[in-house]
Formats: structure tokens, C-alpha cells, sequence
């Protein structure tokens, strides 16, 4: 098996939280074999030197949908599923350069996209996906207009952001074991309203208790777990009562609302980079004034939230939830979480965090023997300054996923 030694190194222990100087990273295969700062032999190795550089784990989003090729989500619905396919490759082969070597898609991608990237047709972060979102009649993942009767939406599973539609405790255990049954690593479920949603109210719950309670029932029973939509102080505690594992955005809880998901573990995904990009490009994408006024009110509370979680001590992970052409703002949550959060705690929501979260620390978001060889060899010192990984791709030296150098320009560097 193939041995590769990445000597010289700073790397980040992300359960620690701190730089580990002058180690060595030895890799098998696919797999991390030994990190150390012990004299290691490696002359059976191929030796990179990273020039004293930072080494991370590969980073991880916990809040995509690498089938949002157009903010036009209601349009997005009528693709082919062939159109969405092949934007979403192109979508996550940029994920993968920006350094998010796993990815979890918070709804929208199917089990095709994840056999496409593991059969080689083209380059992905490692996918865990949700299929479709389960949203009741009107709900978040409802994008009918109003005054639109028919069933455009229906519970059968595919590709794209279109909700499966179940209302009552029958058709909610129906639409989670459909996702089930086609492969999904999660369930989502949308407990509140949502700015790109057309006929919710921001701050409005959805689904009666019993359903949330079914659906998390539901997902436990295929020993899958559930993550929530929800804003809102009513909407967040709710979610959390029935069990969901993670509340994503939450951008509106408040005080007591922490408190309870500290109480009962819950994780908190929150998305700022997309509010940041819809509040410069919104009203020139077309959204409708309904909708820049709901991404006002939790625009300016994201933070806020943030700061209350993480004096909490809620577990926060990384999450974007970008739409079309504003992926590219993908790193930009790392400067954007710095106004609550240190460098390193930034640093620990895009790896251990959200691996935690999605229950897969043994082989991501860490670097220890049989994690996955996933790593990014960066200039600079992250752990010091996010801004360093919001600068962009160019930050990155080598990045590596599960064993396989995806680009290097570290000879470049060093002048060989
Ligand atoms: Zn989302």
C-alpha cells in the first residue's frame, strides 16, 4: 500500500484545540496510519515537506444543498433531473477546492450524487445526504404560491429542494421512511417558517408535536437522527422536545431557548454566510419585499444567537446553506462567525464539531489513525486569524481527500 509522510508540520488537533509543532503525518492508502511528534521512519514513504506549514483536517459544512444551483427555488423544482445533476457536480467540485473535503447536505442531494463522486465521474466532498425535506402543507419546503392547487410536490423521492408534503403522524412516518428507503444519512424536517418560503410566517411553527415526535421516531428507527429548520424561540424549543439532534440557523432564540438545547444536547447549525449574501444581492435576484423583510429580522439577530449559544455552551457546528452563483461566499462564514467565536473555535465547528454532530468522528474532521486521509496544508496560521481560510483557495497548499492529492502547489512554494 501506498505510503505518503507529510513532515514538518504544525498540525491542528482539533478535539484539543491547539497546534501540534514539528509532527509528522503518516498516511496508508486511504487512511491516516500515525500523527506524531516522536522521530518516525518514513524512508519507506513518500516524504512531502510542508515547510513548517499548518496541517487541518479536511473541513466539513453541515449545511448545504449542493443542489441549489439557482436562488430561484420554486424554478429549481421544475429542472430535469439530468440539469440539476450536472449543476451540482460543478457545485461540488468547487465545495472540494474551497477545502470542505465532506459535506452534509441539509436536503436535496440523493444517493446518484453520492455514487457518481464515489464511482470518479467527477470530484465532491464526501456527501451525507438527506433526500428530500419533510415539510407539512404551506411549510418551508412548500414552494407553491398561493392561489396553486396542484399536488406539485409530491412524497416520492428525487432530486432537487422539493419538500416531500405530509400532513398528520401517518403521511410524516411515510415521507421519513421514503427518504429511508433511498438512502439518506439524515432526516430534515422543517419545524418553523422561512424566508424563501412564500406563505409561512418567519417566526410561525410547523407540525403539530406528534408529527415532529413521529418523524424523529421515525429516523431513530433506522438508526438515522434528525435535524430541524426552525428560527424562533417557539419553533426551536419544540424541535428540540421531540428529540431533533440539530437546530439549523435558530437565528431568533433567545436565553431560555439556549438553555434548553444545552440541556438536552442539542447541536446548533447556523448559516450566516447566506443571510450576508442575500442582504447584499436579494432585491437584484427579484425577491419579493415579504421576503427581504423576513431576512431582515434574522439577518440581524444571527449573531446575537450565536454569541448566546456559545456562552451556553451549546455545541455549534459550521454550516452556509448558500444558494446559486452565492456559493462562492462560502468562506465567508469563517469571518463572519469571528464576531462570537474564536479562531480556533471556528476552526473546531468546520472539523470535530460538526463530525461530531454527524456522528462520524472516528474517521473525519480529525487527524488520528483511521480517520480518512482528508487535509488541507494552508499558509498561514488559522488558528490565529479565520481570515486566513476566508481568503479563498489560494490559502490552500495541498489538499488531500481520503489518501489522493486533489491539488499541490507546495513545490511551487519551496522553490523546487
Ligand atoms: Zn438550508
Amino acid at each position: 500500500m501506498a505510503r505518503l509522510a507529510l513532515v514538518n508540520a504544525r498540525v491542528f488537533d482539533s478535539a484539543a484545540g491547539v497546534l501540534r509543532p514539528h509532527s509528522t503525518v503518516v498516511i496508508e492508502g486511504e487512511r491516516v496510519v500515525a500523527v506524531t511528534d516522536e522521530p518516525v521512519k518514513v524512508d519507506d514513504a513518500q516524504v512531502i515537506d510542508t515547510g513548517g506549514r499548518v496541517v487541518l483536517p479536511g473541513l466539513i459544512d453541515a449545511h448545504v444543498h449542493v443542489t441549489a444551483s439557482s436562488h430561484d427555488l420554486a424554478g429549481l423544482a421544475l429542472q430535469p433531473a439530468s440539469l440539476v445533476g450536472a449543476h451540482s457536480s460543478r457545485i461540488m467540485r468547487d465545495m472540494l477546492h474551497r477545502g470542505f473535503t465532506t459535506v452534509r447536505d441539509a436536503a436535496g442531494a440523493d444517493f446518484g450524487l453520492q455514487e457518481a463522486v464515489a464511482a470518479g465521474l467527477y470530484e465532491g466532498p464526501r456527501l451525507f445526504i438527506a433526500g428530500q425535506p419533510i415539510s407539512q402543507t404551506g411549510g418551508h419546503a412548500d414552494q407553491r404560491p398561493k392561489g396553486v392547487r396542484s399536488e406539485f410536490f409530491c412524497s416520492c423521492a428525487g432530486l432537487g429542494l422539493a419538500g416531500a408534503i405530509a400532513d398528520g403522524v401517518g403521511e410524516v412516518r411515510r415521507a421519513v421512511r421514503e427518504q429511508v428507503r433511498n438512502g439518506a444519512n439524515h432526516v430534515k424536517i422543517m419545524a418553523g417558517g422561512g424566508i424563501s418560503s412564500p406563505t409561512d410566517p418567519i417566526d410561525g411553527t410547523q407540525f403539530a408535536m406528534d408529527e415532529l415526535c413521529a418523524a424523529v421516531e421515525e429516523a431513530e428507527a433506522a438508526n438515522l437522527y434528525a435535524l430541524a429548520h426552525a428560527y424562533s424561540p417557539r419553533a426551536v424549543s419544540r424541535a428540540v422536545r421531540a428529540g431533533v439532534r440539530s437546530i439549523e440557523h435558530g437565528n431568533l432564540v433567545d436565553e431560555a431557548t439556549v438553555r434548553l438545547m444545552k440541556t438536552h444536547g442539542t447541536y446548533l447549525v447556523p448559516t450566516l454566510a447566506t443571510y450576508a449574501a442575500l442582504g447584499v444581492e436579494g432585491l437584484r435576484l427579484g425577491w419579493s419585499p415579504a421576503m427581504m423583510d423576513k431576512l431582515q429580522r434574522v439577518q440581524s439577530r444571527g449573531v446575537d444567537a450565536l454569541r448566546m449559544a456559545h456562552a451556553e455552551g451549546v455545541p455549534i457546528a459550521f454550516g452556509t446553506d448558500l444558494l446559486g452563483h452565492m456559493h462562492e461566499r462560502q468562506l465567508t462564514e469563517f469571518t463572519l462567525r469571528s464576531a462570537a467565536m474564536s479562531p480556533v473555535e471556528v476552526l473546531q465547528s468546520a472539523t470535530i464539531v460538526a463530525a461530531r454532530l454527524m456522528r462520524q468522528e472516528s474517521t473525519i474532521g480529525q487527524l488520528r489513525p483511521g480517520a480518512h486521509a482528508d487535509l488541507l496544508v494552508v499558509d498561514g496560521d488559522p488558528t490565529q486569524d479565520a481570515s486566513v481560510l476566508a481568503a479563498g483557495a489560494s490559502a490552500i497548499r495541498l489538499l488531500m481527500q481520503g489518501g489522493r492529492t486533489v491539488r499541490s502547489n507546495l513545490a511551487d512554494a519551496q522553490g523546487c
